[in-house]
């Protein structure tokens, strides 16, 4: 038999939900994936048995006080422990292919360093592509890097367009589940606390993602994400609201053909889709079962009960620097609201306002987005306490 040569894997953000996922697909696969780097911001009792299990070549805590533990859980193993930004960048070269898995603007540097090293990307890690969609794309095409969409509407986009000529595509249908308050009243969402809103219906995720999607912010950002991915404007990108998570997405063609992706809603399905690309393979994954499920259901989305869609809609016309103050803002303003210090419709509000009282140029660099990135921090974190005040 012939040798066969392994996928080798970084995962960038790898004590995560989607880092955790492609960790349970690496391990049910050892004969196809092998694991370069793994990266973690604090869990380090995570990170080191991960490290350990899968015998990855090198583990980057972000938090630097967190290394001398990290040292002593590796030690023996022949796993190399590192932390800062530089190492960040460094477990994502390390590998030919990348996994994405950050959660925020955090995730910019290292995935712009496997962009800029010619990676294969897996990104889930949409922040980075709201902020820094331009600029990223375009160090993609002078590298020759690939980037593969993981968010789940994004791969199904991506699977629906394989073998089809980009001039054909008259418009993309992103669906949203719609959220856990999909038929709540607007004034009955003032008092809904971070319990409830990271309850969502279908997906189990990290606490931002499923406050986003209470928000609808997260669609909103999947607009962007999708406008930079498959390069179509604004308003030949629509979003529909499909409560039962099973059509993903879907691409509409000139000739009125529409071809839509479907499967339980499980992040190991898109996953293992770029994992495995252009292959496929093998999930666990429950199996679509329309005939139990029986009915699939579409509503169009409220922009008066979820203004999320219409800001997000409204920076990505804009341009230039209003993406990256969304992005800072929405983050900030999550964050605040995890932490009890806001209201849930205090959360838009304040990205909003954000985007109202800065005026910023398009960011010419990854610098100049980190620097707007911060501006927005500061100034979303100020509103905040004239609320509180
Ligand atoms: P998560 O909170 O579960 O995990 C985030 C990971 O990033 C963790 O490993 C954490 O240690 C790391 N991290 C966080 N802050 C960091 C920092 N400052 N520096 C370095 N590392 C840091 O999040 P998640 O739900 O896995 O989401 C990850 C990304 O994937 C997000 O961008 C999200 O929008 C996207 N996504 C997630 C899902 C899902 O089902 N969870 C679906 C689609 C897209
Ligand atoms: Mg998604």
């Amino acid at each position: 038999r012939l040798a066969v040569t392994r996928k080798k894997i970084s995962i960038l953000g790898a004590t995560g939900s989607v880092g955790g996922s492609t960790l349970d697909l690496i391990d049910r696969n050892p004969e196809r994936f092998e694991v370069g780097a793994l990266t973690a911001a604090r869990n380090v009792a995570k990170l080191a048995d991960a490290a350990v299990r899968t015998r990855a070549r090198l583990a980057v805590i972000a938090d630097p006080g967190l290394l001398p533990e990290l040292e002593e859980r590796l030690s023996g193993s022949g796993c190399r422990a590192a932390t800062g930004r530089e190492a960040l960048c460094q477990a994502a070269a390390e590998a030919d292919f990348v996994m994405a898995a950050i959660v925020g603007c955090a995730g910019l540097e290292p995935v712009m360093a496997a962009i800029s090293s010619g990676r294969t990307v897996a990104l889930a890690n949409k922040e980075a592509l709201v902020t820094a969609g331009e600029l990223m794309t375009k160090a993609a095409r002078r590298s020759n890097a690939r980037i593969l969409p993981v968010d789940s509407e994004h791969n199904a986009i991506f699977q629906c367009l394989a073998g089809n000529r980009e001039e054909d595509v008259a418009r993309l249908v992103l669906t949203a589940s719609g959220g856990p308050f999909r038929s709540w009243a607007r004034s009955d969402m003032g008092g809904i606390t971070p319990e409830q809103a990271v309850a969502h219906p279908n997906w189990t995720m990290g606490a931002k993602i499923s406050v986003d999607s209470a928000t609808m912010m997260n669609k909103g950002l999947e607009l962007i994400e999708a406008h930079h991915l498959f390069r179509l404007p604004e308003n030949r990108i629509d979003i529909l609201v499909h409560p039962q998570s099973v059509i993903h997405s879907m691409v509409e063609y000139v000739d009125g053909s529409v071809l839509a992706q479907l499967g339980s809603p499980d992040m190991r399905i898109p996953i293992a889709s770029a994992l495995a690309w252009p292959e496929r393979m093998t999930t666990p994954s429950e199996r679509l079962d329309l005939q139990k499920i029986g009915q699939l259901t579409f509503e169009a989305p409220d922009v008066t009960r979820f203004p999320a869609l219409r800001v997000a809609r409204d920076a990505l016309k804009a341009g230039g620097a209003a993406p990256v103050i969304l992005n800072a803002a929405n983050e900030e303003a999550v964050a605040a609201f995890l932490g009890r210090r806001i209201g849930f419709l205090d959360i838009v509000a304040t990205v909003e306002e954000a985007l109202a009282r800065m005026g910023v140029g398009a960011p010419q660099s990854i610098a100049e987005v980190i620097d707007i990135d911060r501006q927005a921090r500061a100034m979303a974190n100020r509103l905040m306490s004239e609320l509180a005040a």
